[in-house]
Formats: structure tokens, sequence, C-alpha cells
């Protein structure tokens, strides 16, 4: 069996060293147009701050080590088409220009995402960065150690931690987003308020609710960013407004989303058999809302990449799903979601209910303890959760992990009331904080149930 895959980040890699493993008869081609493969971008942020020194230390594979599992790595070859009919694909070695044919009993596609870029005015003048990959991650360390002023366009995870790194830095940071909150995905207004709070108290200057319509600057270099509401003077911008499927090389030829993401079943298939995708090509079955959607994350990549290698010669293991369960650390907030937030749910015509618990995370005869808030959303009817989120200076976002497997395992408040959690004073109450949620939510539906008996 002849297996091609194209790109190597984290799908891919996941994806082939499980392939190694499971079919060792298997003839394992690789293509990267990169000159590196595994880096983990969720370290840029760290190594721009200086907290991760070495960026080496982001890498956990290379080609040298897929060669010792038998895998033909193809390091700086672009796959610039694919044939699904006839099974062939055509590349291009970037180093040497040689262009060249292959084919495949079976291709896996990992070939990711790319940042959006905007097209407008002064978009192609020098220091406006892309933050994806180890070459960008370098490009970024290297101008920002000749720019007073940072300007980050997109309050998402990714501008959100940028912003940080580059306060520490000792630079002065605009953080820009045509949104009116930072993190709206992820947060609701209750949760992004007091990060918000904690940004102006460091002086990241927000400018939000205002879109970026140019860039200008002498000397083709950007000095200023035109947005809806004024204009910035900067030396420097990094864009981080989302990301796009890599899926040119297979459209037209297998089933997507609109915006391109490669549709899979569970078992990683696409419409075509003997094509499978995995990773941030791809759209994935979001459980909140039972539908595909495009949740571009290392978790989700690695994952389906295994599944992908797994399900290669025949369906054996399906896919769960996701509920895009995220967490970030800013500054000493150390802050998760997993699922709708409660203006996502109702944005998409759901029914919902919420419940806001502020408490402690331990009891309070400890000599330390902390201000906790969490969030659940639930459906009205039947009380299936479909959110969470959770804010503290004390570490608890694992109880989003926890809330992530409730949702996926579509479980109910009322069921999480009584799930059997531990309590140790170090730890915790003895109502853990996830049953006093659910508690929480079956109060509120027996008070608005005696309501309208009272009303009737
Ligand atoms: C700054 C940043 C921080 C992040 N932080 C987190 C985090 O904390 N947690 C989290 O879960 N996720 C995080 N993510 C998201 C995560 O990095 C991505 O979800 C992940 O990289 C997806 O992996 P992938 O292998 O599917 O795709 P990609 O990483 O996009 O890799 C695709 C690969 O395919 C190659 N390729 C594409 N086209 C071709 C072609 N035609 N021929 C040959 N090769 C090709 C590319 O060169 C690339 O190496 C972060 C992303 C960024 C940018």
């Amino acid at each position: 069996m002849k297996i091609a895959v194209i790109g190597c980040t984290h799908a891919g890699t996941a994806a082939v060293t499980n392939m190694a493993r499971l079919y060792p008869e298997a003839d394992i081609t690789v293509y990267e147009k990169n000159d590196n493969i595994s880096f983990l971008s969720c370290g840029i942020a760290l190594h721009v701050g200086g907290v991760v020194e070495h960026a080496e230390q982001l890498f956990y594979s290379n080609p040298d080590q897929l060669a010792q599992l038998g895998i033909q790595t193809h390091m700086r070859h672009e796959v610039l088409a694919v044939d699904t009919a006839a099974k062939t694909m055509e590349i291009r070695n970037l180093a040497t220009g040689e262009r060249f044919r292959d084919a495949y009993d079976k291709l896996v596609i990992t070939t990711g995402s790319w940042p959006i870029i905007p097209q407008m005015e002064g978009i192609g003048l020098e220091n406006i960065q892309l933050c994806k990959n180890y070459n960008h991650a370098q490009a970024i360390i290297e101008k920002a150690k000749h720019a007073e002023t940072v300007t980050v366009v997109g309050a998402g995870y990714i501008g959100i931690e940028l912003a940080e790194a580059f306060q520490m830095l000792g630079k002065k940071v605009i953080l820009i987003d045509n949104t009116d909150r930072i993190l709206f995905k992820y947060l609701d207004r209750a949760f992004t308020d007091p990060i918000e709070k904690l940004l102006a108290d460091k002086e990241i200057r927000l400018a939000l609710g205002q879109s970026v319509q140019a860039f200008k600057g002498e000397g083709g270099k950007v000095q200023c960013v035109v947005t809806t509401a004024g204009e910035y003077e900067t030396d420097m911008v990094v864009l981080c407004i989302g990301f796009r499927p890599n899926t040119e090389l297979l459209k037209g030829q297998i089933d997507m989303l609109p915006n391109g993401a490669i549709l899979v079943d569970e078992y990683m298939r696409t419409s075509n058999p003997d094509v499978l995708a995995a990773g941030d090509s791809c759209a994935i079955r979001y459980n909140p809302t039972e539908q595909p959607l495009y949740i571009p994350l290392a978790t989700n990549a690695v994952r389906m990449g295994t599944l992908a290698a797994h399900n290669l010669v025949q369906p054996a293991i399906p896919y769960r799903g996701t509920q895009g369960t995220s967490g970030i650390k800013i500054y000493d907030l150390n802050i998760a979601s997993t699922g709708l937030t409660e203006q996502g749910a109702l944005a998409a015509g759901m029914n919902v209910k919420t419940i806001t618990i502020i408490d402690h995370d331990k009891p309070e005869f400890m000599p330390h303890y902390e201000n906790v808030m969490l969030k659940l959303v639930y459906e009205e009817e039947g009380g299936r959760i479909v959110g969470a989120q959770v804010l503290s200076r004390a570490d608890m976002t694992q109880s989003i992990n926890t809330l992530s497997v409730c949702i996926q395992n579509r479980m109910t408040t009322r069921q999480l009331a009584f799930v059997d959690f531990f309590f140790q004073p170090h730890y915790n109450k003895p109502w853990n904080l996830l049953n006093q949620a659910g508690l929480q939510a079956m109060e509120q539906e027996r008070k608005e149930r005696d309501g309208k008996v009272l009303a009737q």
C-alpha cells in the first residue's frame, strides 16, 4: 500500500507516526513544503516574551526521526496539484525547482491552515507580520527588537497572548479588534470585562469595535494603522485575525464547507473513499450544535491525525467530535472555556439558560483562597449542557476539561449536580463548584416552574 501525506505539522506528524506503527509494510511518503516539522505555534507568544528561550524547544519531531520509522519525508517539497481520479500528485522540489509526479493508493490531507490576510491599502508594507510558523516567530522577534510600538490586530487567543508578551518586553501595545469585546468567541462579557481591565491596567491600549481599513507608511515600512475610528502610529503590526483552511489543491474534488474546510466523517474519510483528511484543513463535528464547524486547534489536529491513521484501511475508531475546549493564561488570570458562550448559543438560535457562580476555590478556613467565576450554559428544555467558562487567579481550568466531557456525553445540569467529585480542603469545597452549578441550575428551574404555576 502506498500512502501519501501532504503537510507535516501536528495532524501530519500524528498521522505518519501512527501509520508507521500500524502498517509496517506500507510505503509512506510525506511532502512538506516548509523546512521543519512539528512546530508548536502555541509557544510563539512564550518565545516572543522570552519565557521559552530556545525555539528548538518548540519542536517534538524532525525528518530524521521520521526516517528512522521508515517514513520517506521530502522537506521543501510542495504538492502543486492532486488528481483524485487518477490518484496522482504533481510536486515541486522548492530547493531545485524540479517538478515530478507521484502516485498513491491512500492520500491523507494534512495541509492545515494559513492566516487570513485582509486585502487593503498598505498590506504589503514591511513590518506587517503574520504569526503562524517558526519563520514567522523568528521574524516577529527580530522586528520587535527595533519597535517601540507594536499593534496587534485581532483580540482572539493569539492576539491577546502576543499583546501580553510585547507588553512584558516593554513595548507600547495597541490591540485592535472589530468586535466590541476581546475573546468574544470564547467568553461572555462578565468574563471579558475583568480581562480587559487587566490589560488596560497594564497600559495595553484597547481599540475595540473598530475595523482596520488601511496601513500607511513611508520608505516601505508601516507607520500607521487606519481604522474606522482613528489612526494609530506604530512601528510594527502583527495580524491575528484568524485562519483559512489550506485546501485549494482539492477544490472541486472533495466536499468542503463554503470556507474551504474539508468535510470528513467520524472516521476522517472525505467524500472520496481513498482520501482522508485531518487537522486545520478540515471542519469537525461541533457537539454543542451537532453541526460541522471550522475549529482550527492543535488538539483536534493531533486527534484527527491519529484517527486518520487508525481508520485508513477500514473504519475502526470514530471521532466523538469537539467542544472547541481551550484555555489561556493572561498575566495571573487562568481562563478556560468549552462549547458555546451564552451569546454564541443565542446567535445560533438555541434556547438556553445560564448559571454563573462566584465563589472561592477552597474553604474560607484555609490560609489562602481565591475568587472563582464559573458559568454554565445549558438548554432550557432538558438541561443539556452546551458550554462553560471559568476565570480565576487559582488554576481552575481543569474544571472546564471535566465540563467538556459532560458536553461530549450530552449530560444535563441535573446529572452534573450529583456527579461524584472528591473533596479535600487543599483543592476544593465539600460541594464541588461543578456540583454547585448543577444544583443552582436545578433550583433556577424549580423557581421558574413554581413562578409559572403561581401565574396561572
Ligand atoms: C500563534 C498560534 C498559537 C496557537 N496556540 C494554540 C494552542 O494553544 N492550543 C491549540 O490547541 N492550538 C493552538 N494553535 C492552533 C494550532 O497551531 C493549529 O491548530 C495546528 O497547527 C494545526 O495543525 P495542522 O497540522 O492541521 O496544520 P498546520 O499547522 O497548518 O500545518 C500544515 C502543514 O502543511 C504544509 N503544507 C500545506 N500545503 C502544502 C502543500 N501544498 N504541499 C506540502 N506541504 C504543505 C504546511 O507547510 C504545514 O507544515 C495556535 C496557532 C497559532 C498560529
